[in-house]
């Protein structure tokens, strides 16, 4: 069975590419009917914390990544990787060593000077060291002196090392932690794992790990290494380059199928295709499509596809998360308010959920003042008439539709002599505070009687403040 694993270490919050490649193990577990395996390397135990966990989970959740196992964590296995060392040093594949850290310096200070690449050069491989409690020595496995590990990268293609370019690694401390490699050759045995993908900054352990797996007579897992993302400025993502946190991105409005398919482009492609069902992507998923170049990552371009979800999703699922908001900001809104009607006439104008609520806050609060550009140039002197004609018809109005509220509009117009925009602009920033809003009939509409008939009161008194005749 294919099963393959995501094993982020709990040191920061989820980010972008640990997303992606969560994204990548479990959309190829999709396709193959397999199982994915959340693991949370938790060895480190300065850098990671319980705060980095809860991050982690939840992304994963709101990104909808679920997994068939896990979370398992490593701090809780120790006991494990300590059968397995004691297993290796009984085979003869791992040894106890005891070099002092002044000697492993002078070595490295001497290789170096010889220009040659630092290594251990295996002092202590044959002595037969036993254990000794009273100092303080680490275990190293006894990598094969000759030979070469080959794995081919569903990524990468081809790779072949020299035996003779790997030292003897470290794979327990003198503290008696078990370090990185051994801890994930362990789990990735244990777990079963048939497929490794992750971030190619891990590529140079691969033969390492294959090397231990192959000592414990464990199959060796197929590999994909994907590259890293980079910044719009070609280097590696990071903080400078604005948000990172996948949480961020659900904090700024960002909608969860957006930033897969967004994700899911960094790094992979199928012709041009740029927008991607989730059912879709798990029928055209394939390792061997993943892109061996970086990719950058472009806020206009994941602006797009977030607008792309925003237009095309099920209305009823956009107003659920306008919802949402509206209640995290604490705005108060009549349940009875015709909210989708409204969000179905902003949703193609924006970007994000967090500006679609800011577009249409003006039907729940007052708001402060008006959006300056569109006072100084629609709330003056012209507009007064329009405004009072409106005032006093609509006050007379019995039925409140767009329809009836048109005719108003329009009567005004011609009994004015002027154009749509000399009534229907002086309404819209009245009535909005600002120049922007789907067609004036439907917001006045939406907005109620009371509400439209107070704003344009205020909008008339505002002139008369602000241009005394
Ligand atoms: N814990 C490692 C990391 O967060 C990943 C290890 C792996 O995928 O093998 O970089």
């Amino acid at each position: 069975m294919i099963k393959t694993r995501f094993a982020p270490s709990p040191t920061g919050v989820l980010h972008l590419g640990g997303a992606r490649t969560a994204l990548f193990c479990w959309l190829y577990t999709k396709k193959m009917n397999g199982s994915f395996v959340l693991r949370i390397e938790d060895t480190d135990l300065e850098r990671s914390t319980p705060e980095s966990v809860d991050a982690i989970l939840d992304g994963m959740s709101w990104l909808g990544l679920d997994y068939d196992e896990g979370p398992y964590y490593q701090t809780k296995r120790f006991d494990r990787y300590h059968e397995i060392i004691d297993q290796l040093i009984e085979q003869g594949d791992a040894y106890y060593c005891e070099c002092s850290k002044q000697r492993l310096e002078t070595l490295r200070e001497s290789q170096m000077a010889a220009k040659q690449k630092p290594r251990y050069d295996g002092c202590c491989r044959d002595l037969g060291l036993q254990p000794d409690p009273a100092k303080t020595g680490v275990v190293r496995f006894r990598n094969p002196a000759q030979g070469v590990v080959s794995f081919n990268d569903h990524v990468k293609g081809r790779i072949d090392v020299n035996n003779s370019e790997l030292d003897d690694l470290i794979i327990k401390r003198s503290d008696g932690s078990p370090t990185y490699n051994l801890s994930v050759v362990v789990d990735d045995m244990d777990m079963n794992i048939s497929h490794v993908l992750r971030g190619d900054d891990h590529v140079n352990n691969t033969p390492r790990q294959i090397n231990i797996l192959r000592a414990l007579k464990a199959p060796v897992p197929e590999y994909a290494h994907v590259p890293m993302i980079l910044g719009d400025d070609g280097k590696r993502l990071s903080k400078r380059h604005g948000a990172v946190g996948v949480m961020e991105y659900f904090e700024a409005g960002y909608l969860p199928q957006a930033l897969l398919n967004y994700l899911v482009r960094l790094g992979w492609s199928h012709g041009d295709q740029e927008i991607f069902s989730l059912q879709e992507m798990i029928d055209l998923f394939s390792l061997d499509a993943l892109n061996r170049a970086p990719s950058s990552f472009n806020t206009e371009k994941l602006n797009w596809i977030n607008q792309q979800y925003l237009m095309s999703l099920p209305l009823a699922e956009i107003v659920a998360l306008v919802r949402q908001r509206l209640e995290r900001l604490e705005l108060d809104h009549d349940p009875d308010f015709d909210l989708a009607t409204i969000v179905d006439l902003y949703r193609q104008r924006v970007v994000t959920i967090n500006e679609l609520v800011d577009s249409i806050g003006y039907c729940f609060q007052e708001f402060e003042h008006y959006d300056d550009k569109a006072a100084n140039k629609v709330l003056k002197a012209p507009a007064l008439e329009p405004l009072q004609r409106a005032l006093r018809l609509f006050s007379g109005l019995e039925s409140w539709d767009a329809a009836s509220i048109h005719a108003v509009i329009e009567t005004i117009t011609e009994e004015l002599e002027v154009g749509m925009g000399k009534v229907g602009q002086p309404l819209r920033v009245a009535v909005t505070g600002g120049s922007f809003s789907p067609p004036i009939d439907q917001t006045i509409e939406l907005l109620g009687k009371p509400r439209s008939i107070a704003r344009i009161q205020r909008a008339i008194d505002y002139i008369s403040a602000s241009s005394p005749s």
